[in-house]
């Protein structure tokens, strides 16, 4: 199974290439394309330092975890209470437990 999501999703025989782009808010992504086909096979978040992970929206929006931390670490006790995306509740979890 680990292995299909490197093939192109409409037949071609070549492994999807990785490319990273950054969206308008400032986060990094890798977007998976198929060299033959020239389809997406969309985006996953770059796997990077949580202190460094980019807010993708609210009261901080492009603003890294750790320079929220240091300006208003209740605001992350909130989002990490309040926020339903695992991805970034992760890092604010990470950056939390960095700071006690
Ligand atoms: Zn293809």
């Amino acid at each position: 199974m680990s292995s299909e999501q490197h093939q192109c999703a409409y037949g071609c025989e070549t492994q999807l290439v990785e490319q990273e782009r950054t969206f308008k808010n400032g986060t990094k992504h890798i977007e998976k394309r198929c060299p033959t086909c020239g389809r997406g096979h969309g985006y996953a978040p770059k796997n990077i330092n949580p202190l460094e992970f980019i807010m993708p929206f609210g009261k901080h929006i492009g603003l890294p975890l750790g320079e929220i931390a240091k300006r208003d670490r209740p605001y992350l006790e909130w989002a990490r209470a309040n926020f339903k995306r695992a991805n970034i509740v992760s890092r604010i979890n990470a950056v939390l437990a960095g700071q006690q």
